[in-house]
């Protein structure tokens, strides 16, 4: 059986791959970017009743109008993004399926979309999907992963139609510093290109400060959603602002055609989400995972080639030296710990491992580092 060529370049999702394998008694899984807590009980409640209320049908496509009220003052308040109203949101079904929209809509055969090396799994194949073609950015495991002057020069030299970034990161954690995001907004604005700036992890910092692009650069596409920060990634809802309604009109187009629109009882859930009791609910988990990360690294100290301690999101994305991080993940796993290799995340992420820490308890973590240090040994 013949399948369509846009296919022929196209890869599995490395994360929900290897999260499927961990799944098995007596694994410690440290694969998959979720967190184990649940969504707060406001926005449960919220949903219940717009459930009960009869809110199943469809919505408008972009997503329902208070929701994207709410999302545009919410961007202005914590954001300093200027130029957003209700038409410059778009609601969907996850922030993945946002990022898939808004390459589909800019990104044709061969047109150039710059972003770093390492980045998300997701992000190369949806450029591949669009059968776009992708210009890496290097980041080093000695920096931390943060763009430096090589990383800078890279773009510099190159003429994407597109730039894809992340921060807080995944598969990183590195949080970049608004000096650098600056720079990086510099190049973009005199090369004229449009910024995808993926800020889902903006409230899961322990040192430093979110800076978004979005209030600096008006080509830029501000994507967020509720999967982290909420605890909703089997709710689906993401959303994403831009300046120029053209484009969310082009994105809108695109999930007319496809998804229609994100659920309509979820969307009435999110509501209640910039709610007080809500903001504490997440800082506690927040305190909760700074404690996660303080445990692994300590525990981690001299176990690997690079000493990682990364500011933001729950991951760390140590360097083991020159081995084979597919066969080390795989050497892992059936020593008791499932993770994700760091190479489908770019060859930047060779000999790297991603360890997700969303999900453990602190003695999860004690014992998993036990199985690593025995595998390493
Ligand atoms: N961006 C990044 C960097 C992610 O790690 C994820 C992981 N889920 C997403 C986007 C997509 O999130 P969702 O589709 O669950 O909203
Ligand atoms: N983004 C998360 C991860 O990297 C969830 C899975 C996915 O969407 O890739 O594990």
């Amino acid at each position: 059986m013949e399948f369509a060529t846009r296919l022929s370049n196209v890869e599995e999702s490395a994360t929900f791959k290897y999260s499927s394998l961990a799944k098995k008694e007596g694994i410690i899984n440290l694969t998959i970017g979720r967190t184990n807590f649940t969504t707060p009980r406001l926005i449960t409640r919220a949903a219940v009743s717009a459930l009960e209320n009869g809110r199943v049908h469809y919505t408008p496509t972009r997503g329902i109008p208070e929701l994207r009220e709410m999302l545009a003052k919410k961007l202005k308040r914590e954001n300093n993004i200027p130029d957003i109203g209700p038409d410059n949101i778009l609601v969907s079904a996850g922030a993945k399926q946002i990022i898939f929209e808004a390459v589909m809509a800019l990104i044709g055969k061969g047109d150039k979309v710059a972003m770093p090396n390492p980045s998300w799994v997701s992000y190369e194949q949806i450029v591949n999907l669009a059968e776009g073609e992708i210009i890496w950015l290097p980041l080093k495991h000695e920096n931390d992963f943060i763009p430096d002057e090589e990383f800078l020069s890279a773009l510099e030299n190159s003429s994407p139609k597109l730039i894809m970034l992340n921060s807080p990161n995944n598969p990183t954690g590195a949080v970049y510093p608004e000096k650098i995001i600056r720079e990086i907004v510099d190049i973009a604005e005199r090369k004229d290109c449009w910024l995808l700036f993926d800020e889902i992890y903006e409230k899961i910092i322990y040192e430093g400060k979110h800076f978004s692009a979005g209030s600096i650069y008006p080509k830029t596409i501000t994507v967020n959603g509720f999967s982290k920060e909420f605890s909703m990634t089997g709710w689906r809802l993401g959303y994403c602002a831009c300046p120029n309604p053209d484009l969310i009109e082009k994105m809108n187009l695109i999930q007319s055609q496809t998804v229609s629109c994100a659920t309509s009882f979820v969307q009435y859930g999110a509501l209640a989400a910039f709610k007080e009791e809500v903001a504490e609910e997440r800082d506690r988990m927040i305190t909760e995972l700074k404690e996660r990360r303080d445990r692994f690294v300590k525990g981690m100290n001299g176990l690997f080639e690079t000493k990682v301690n990364p500011a933001g999101a729950f991951y760390l994305f140590p360097h083991l030296g020159d081995i084979d991080d597919l066969a080390m993940a795989d050497k892992l796993l059936s020593n008791g710990v499932g993770l994700i290799p760091g190479s489908p995340f770019g060859s930047q992420g060779k000999g790297c491992l991603r360890i997700s820490y969303g999900a453990v308890s602190l003695d999860e973590i004690d014992v998993a580092l036990e199985r690593i240090k025995a595998t390493l040994a």
